[in-house]
C-alpha cells in the first residue's frame, strides 16, 4: 500500500484545525480507501491553541504527526519542515483554513498514479479576495516571467502533490529567503496541472497583508533572477549614450548660437534623475548583496521545538524573565 503524507502548515488557525481535520478524514475514509496516510500540522510558531489542538490529535491518532517550529518562520519555510519530516511516496501540501477543497484530492492521486511528478493545482475562481490584489498578483507574474526563463504559473499556488523524488530535492535546497514557487519549477521533473476552486478562508483572517506580499514578490526575483542587476547596466548604457549625444549637440550649438543662458533648471533635472538612477542600481545591488549575506551565515532553515511549551502557570504569572540578558 503505498503512503501519502498530507502537510499543512498552520500559523494561529485554531479555529480551522479541528475542521480540517475532521474533513479530510470524512473525504479520505470515502474516497481513497486503498492509501496508507499521514498527517503532518507544522505549527509555524502560532500564539493561539493551534498546536494544543494538534497535540490531542495526536493522542487519537497515530497518524497525525506534530511538528512545532520554534517561531513564525512563515509559510514557505513551515513548508520545508512538512518535506523534512514526511515520509510518504508522495507529499500533499494544503493550506489549514480549508481554501484547497479536499474533493481535488482523488483527481491528484489518479496523476499522479499516471507517473506525474509534480501534480499542481491552478485556482480557476478566487473567492473571497480582492479585485487589487487579484489585478497585482498577475501584473506581478507577468513581470516576473520576463524575467526567467523557467515560467512561473499565476494562479498556482502551493497547493500539490510531489513524488518522493521531487520532495527528496527539495530538501537539498536549503537556501533560507525561500521561494518556493519558484524552486519547484527549478528542480524540475514530470508535472501536470489540475484546476481547483479556491474555497473562502473557512475561520479567522488571512496571514497576508500588502507589505508581506511585497516582501515574498522581491524575494521571488531576486532569489530567482539575476536580470535586475543586467537591467541596470543596461539603463547606465542607455542613460551614458544620451549624455554624450547631448553633449555633442551642445557643443556643436555653442560654436553655432554662442554661449547659451544658465540651464540651472537642465541641470537640476539631470542631477536628480541620474541620483534617482543610481539610488535605484544600488537599492537592487543592496538586495543580491543582503541575501548573500544571509545566506553565507548559512543558518539551519528552523528549529524545532520538541519540549511541551505549555508553561507552567505560576511561572506566566510571575512574568518571570530570569533567561533574559540584561544590557
Ligand atoms: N501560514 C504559515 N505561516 C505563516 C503564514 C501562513 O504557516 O507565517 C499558513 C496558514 O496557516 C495557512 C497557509 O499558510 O495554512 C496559507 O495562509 P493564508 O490562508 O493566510 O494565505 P492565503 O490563503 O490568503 O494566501
Ligand atoms: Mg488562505
Amino acid at each position: 500500500m503505498k503512503k501519502v503524507s498530507i502537510s499543512i502548515p498552520a500559523y494561529n488557525e485554531e479555529e480551522n484545525i479541528l475542521a480540517f481535520y475532521e474533513q479530510m478524514l470524512a473525504y479520505i475514509d470515502q474516497e481513497l480507501p486503498n492509501y496508507a496516510f499521514e498527517f503532518i500540522f507544522v505549527d509555524d510558531g502560532s500564539q493561539d491553541k493551534t498546536m494544543t489542538l494538534v497535540r490531542e490529535l495526536e493522542d487519537q491518532d497515530a497518524r497525525v504527526i506534530g511538528i512545532q517550529l520554534s517561531r513564525n518562520y512563515g509559510k514557505e519555510v513551515a513548508m520545508a519542515a512538512g518535506f523534512d519530516h514526511a515520509t510518504g511516496d508522495a507529499v500533499i501540501t494544503m493550506d489549514a483554513d480549508l481554501q484547497h477543497p479536499f474533493s481535488s484530492l482523488k483527481e491528484m492521486m489518479m496523476l499522479w498514479e499516471l507517473g506525474y511528478q509534480d501534480v499542481y493545482g491552478k485556482r480557476t475562481t478566487r473567492h473571497g479576495e480582492s479585485k487589487l490584489k487579484i489585478a497585482f498578483s498577475n501584473a506581478y507574474y507577468s513581470l516576473l516571467n520576463r524575467m526567467t526563463k523557467e515560467q512561473i504559473l499565476s494562479n498556482v499556488g502551493d497547493f500539490r502533490l510531489l513524488d518522493r523524488q521531487v520532495v527528496d530535492a527539495l530538501k537539498e535546497v536549503r537556501e533560507s529567503t525561500r521561494y518556493t514557487k519558484g524552486l519547484y519549477e527549478w528542480v524540475g521533473f514530470r508535472k501536470i496541472e489540475f484546476q481547483f476552486e479556491a474555497a473562502e478562508r473557512f475561520a479567522g483572517k488571512t496571514k497576508w497583508d500588502f507589505a508581506g506580499l511585497a516582501k515574498l514578490a522581491i524575494e521571488g526575483i531576486t532569489s530567482y533572477t539575476t536580470r535586475p542587476l543586467k537591467l541596470s547596466t543596461i539603463f547606465g548604457f542607455l542613460v551614458s549614450l544620451s549624455a554624450l549625444m547631448y553633449m555633442i549637440f551642445v557643443g556643436i550649438d555653442t560654436m553655432i548660437n554662442g554661449i547659451p543662458g544658465t540651464g540651472i533648471p537642465t541641470l537640476t533635472i539631470l542631477v536628480l534623475f541620474l541620483g534617482g538612477v543610481q539610488l535605484i542600481s544600488l537599492g537592487i545591488i543592496g538586495e543580491y548583496l543582503g541575501r548573500i549575506f544571509i545566506e553565507s551565515k548559512k543558518r539551519p532553515l528552523y528549529f524545532v521545538n520538541k519540549k511541551e511549551t505549555a508553561l507552567k502557570e505560576e511561572h506566566l504569572a510571575d512574568g518571570d524573565q530570569t533567561n533574559d540578558t540584561v544590557l
